[in-house]
């Protein structure tokens, strides 16, 4: 078994911290040193699906924003977010989530 050079994770969620001025890549929030806010390396793309450790796939998210994108990665829920971003580009926006049928047909 061939040895992968050990990516430092550390390290370049350091960079990714100061590139972004040490706020959260989603929520815009300041790090903090710990709890939720803390910063955690993401992977923009994740690696179960393909996603590289280049620095061009990479930011740095605090770690709820992290939590929250991670929980996301399940196949039943990316095919919902799928879904949502095709409604999205398909239809401009529907402000509420009324449904106006044809049942009882508003006056004129
Ligand atoms: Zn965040």
């Amino acid at each position: 078994m061939k040895k992968k050079l050990k990516f430092n994770s550390a390290k370049v969620r350091n960079e990714m911290v100061d590139l972004q001025g040490g706020k959260c890549c989603y929520c815009r929030q300041p790090f903090t040193e710990t709890g939720p806010k803390e910063a955690t390396l993401e992977h923009k793309k994740a690696k179960m699906h393909g996603g590289t450790n280049a620095r061009a796939n990479l930011a740095a998210a605090c770690w709820h924003c992290n939590q929250h994108r991670g929980s996301q990665m399940n196949a039943t829920k990316l095919r919902k977010e799928k879904a949502k971003a095709a409604r999205l580009t398909s239809t401009p926006q529907q402000a509420t989530g009324g449904r106006q049928d044809a049942q009882g047909a508003s006056p004129v």
